[in-house]
């Protein structure tokens, strides 16, 4: 097997007995991003140079025998919504496409103390706002498994470079399903954490309310080793949780027998996908045969499209109308030019920079936002979303991890949706009420559809029970090898 096809996990060990040279693991993916990136386009920005020279200083590390990080000489792709210092952070956008970071993010900051090797920045739907990534001003990024689909979004650059063997690790971020929706369309697993376990600065906010960032990997125990590596208070980020971070690698093999798996019918409505249906529901059999116990939960806000979705897109789309305020052409990347006075400036700056997608967005949140509509829209808005939180606490009294569907189709074609946005929006039925009520989730790639594209199966644990998360997806994940 060619080095850049294997796990993380694998590698760390290969380099560890010294088989192999973190230049030769990072020249394997430098030299597969520059056969496949061409058709696939998961990569904004490519840093070979860098890459090679940290992979360098690793080896002549190594050789010293100097300590080194958990993730020594691990190549590694970051979604291009988080800033790197001195590169580029474009967000899939015109109007920060030359912008350059003047620090790192805290993710950033950690993996380079895990020793991790940075190798560029993947594409993705215009400000994280997408389920296709083909929201980007770079162009769409084509699903490895099928070129004629679209790998997911919006951190659909991370989960097709990851599928496609062009890095070892990626980080995406999911506000309503960016992580695990791709991960599930191109097969790979992807992990939302429970909302403040990650530090979101250096993240450029999308809603604020909702960010996270998560690993997306080839297996669970991969996406275990790369939370490690990222989960953490910091005070930079005034959301992040205080609370001490699990041992994710200590027990996640350990089984599962007693732990409860709750499904809940309204999951499951007439009319699901049926091998999309079959997938979660046998996947769910299967669990029961290793162990677990399978109850029956209600989830009758959280489990409703009608409810979440149109609850995830009020505060994200308000969220968004006031995060993105910012780039007027004064401080941060493109602006207009010509004679304007401010105020055309302004207009023309916003109207060249940002896409279709994000327009409408800002539109439609500012609206919600405005006197006269803000308490027939927002604030109605977060009151269901209480209710959904709810949901979600109520149905963990009777069961320890909640499984469902990822999406309710396989992978989509491209230009498919994209002329129907309240269609494009029900993607997320199962994946944005799980970021409206701050709790973990994970994306296990699970079965093959009738049309050879990936099926995964979304596996819902308590705040903070990440370390449970991970053990029964990788129960899940032993039952599909
Ligand atoms: N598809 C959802 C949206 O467009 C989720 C995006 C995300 O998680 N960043 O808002």
């Amino acid at each position: 097997m060619a080095l850049n096809q294997a796990t993380a996990h694998e590698l760390i060990t290969r380099l560890q007995q010294r088989e192999i040279t973190a230049r030769e693991l990072v020249q394997a993916t430098l030299d597969r991003i520059s056969a496949v990136d061409g058709q696939i386009n998961a990569f904004i920005s490519i840093d070979a140079e860098g890459a090679l020279t940290h992979a360098d200083e690793i080896d002549r590390r190594r050789a010293k025998n100097e300590p080194l990080g958990p993730l020594a000489g691990i190549p590694l792709a970051l979604k291009d919504v988080l800033c790197v210092r001195g590169g580029r952070t474009t967000c899939g956008s015109k109007i920060l496409e030359h912008y350059i970071a003047p620090y790192d993010a805290t993710v950033v900051a950690q993996l380079r103390a895990a020793d991790a090797i940075i190798i560029g920045k993947t594409n993705m739907d215009e400000f994280a706002m997408g389920s296709s990534c083909e929201n980007s001003y770079f162009g769409p990024t084509l699903n490895p498994r099928d070129p004629e689909r679209v790998p997911g979004g919006s951190s659909g650059g991370s989960a097709a470079a990851v599928a496609a063997d062009e890095t070892i690790l990626a980080l995406g971020t999911d506000t309503g399903g960016s992580v695990r929706q791709p991960a599930g369309y191109c097969g790979v697993v992807g992990l939302k954490p429970t909302y403040g376990r990650v530090s979101r600065y250096g993240l450029v906010a999308y809603a604020s309310s909702l960010d996270q960032i998560g690993p997306i990997s080839k297996d669970v125990e991969d996406t275990a080793l790369l939370l490690q590596a990222i989960a953490g208070h910091d005070p930079r980020d005034s959301t992040s949780i205080d609370a001490p971070v699990a041992n994710y690698l200590a027990e996640f093999k350990d089984g599962i027998k007693g732990l409860k798996v709750g499904l809940a019918q309204e999951h499951f409505p007439a009319g699901l996908d049926a091998e999309v249906a079959t997938a979660a529901q046998s996947a769910a059999a299967t669990l029961a045969d290793a162990g677990a116990e399978l109850v029956d939960v209600q989830l009758p806000v959280a489990g409703h499209p009608e409810y979440c979705i149109g609850t995830y897109y009020l505060i994200a789309m308000g969220e968004a109308s006031a995060n993105l305020t910012r780039y007027d052409g004064v401080k941060y990347g493109h602006r207009a030019e010509g004679d304007l006075n401010l105020q055309e400036m302004y207009l023309r700056t916003r109207s060249e920079g940002f896409g279709e997608e994000v327009k409408r967005r800002i539109m439609l949140g500012t609206y919600a936002l405005s006197a006269g509509y803000y308490d027939a829209y927002y604030r109605k808005a977060q009151q269901v979303r209480t209710l959904i939180r709810q949901d979600f606490e109520k149905a963990f009294t009777a069961c320890d991890i909640l499984l469902s569907p990822v999406a309710p189709t396989t992978a989509f074609r491209l230009g498919e949706q994209t002329d129907d946005p309240l269609q494009m929006y029900l993607n997320d039925i199962y994946t944005a009420s799980v970021n409206l009520a701050g709790i973990p989730g994970i994306s296990v790639p699970y079965a093959n559809g009738a049309d050879g594209l990936p099926i995964g199966v979304q596996l819902l644990a308590p705040p903070l029970e990440e370390a449970k998360l991970l053990r029964m997806a990788y129960a899940l994940e032993r039952t599909t090898a």
